[in-house]
């Protein structure tokens, strides 16, 4: 019964398209909501650590006092949480799939800006008079 069964699906399936799609010699489909990898604009973080508490698989490292991001992209699930929560926008999410990669190879770090100077208080003498009443 079972290599009658078999045989059955492997006539099927010699007559039949494809189920599986031909990746990457035929290119995926992707539309603007594809979730491919997070990228950063490296000048526009704050080292807030938003994106690292965020993230539910912690494959997000922010190190504040050297000034660095790193992300391990085998550790993350692309689900988005980090570029949502960031206050900077400088997380954005590319349509684009990483390549495969070695074990070590997910690791992506890079400097970045880190938290905003406050601009000095103009003094008093630059302040424009108050108008007496
Ligand atoms: S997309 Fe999700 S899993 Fe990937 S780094 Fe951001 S929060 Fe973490
Ligand atoms: S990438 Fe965004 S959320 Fe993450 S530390 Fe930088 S500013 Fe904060």
């Amino acid at each position: 019964m079972t290599y009658f069964e078999m045989t059955k699906t492997v006539i099927k399936s010699l007559f039949s398209r494809p189920a599986t799609l031909m990746y990457p010699a035929k290119p995926a489909k992707k539309t603007a909501l594809t979730r491919g990898h997070v990228t950063i604009n490296p000048d526009g973080c704050i080292t807030c650590r938003s994106c690292q508490r965020k993230c539910p698989t912690q494959a997000i490292c922010v190190e504040v006092k050297e000034k660095t991001w790193q992300i391990d992209r085998l550790r993350c699930i692309v689900c988005n949480c980090c570029v949502e929560v960031c206050p900077t926008k400088c997380l954005a999410m590319d349509t684009q799939y990483t390549a495969a990669m070695t074990v070590h190879g997910g690791i992506y770090k890079v400097p970045v800006a880190g938290p905003k100077k406050k601009e000095p208080a103009p003094d008093a003498a630059a302040k424009p008079a108050e108008k007496k009443e």
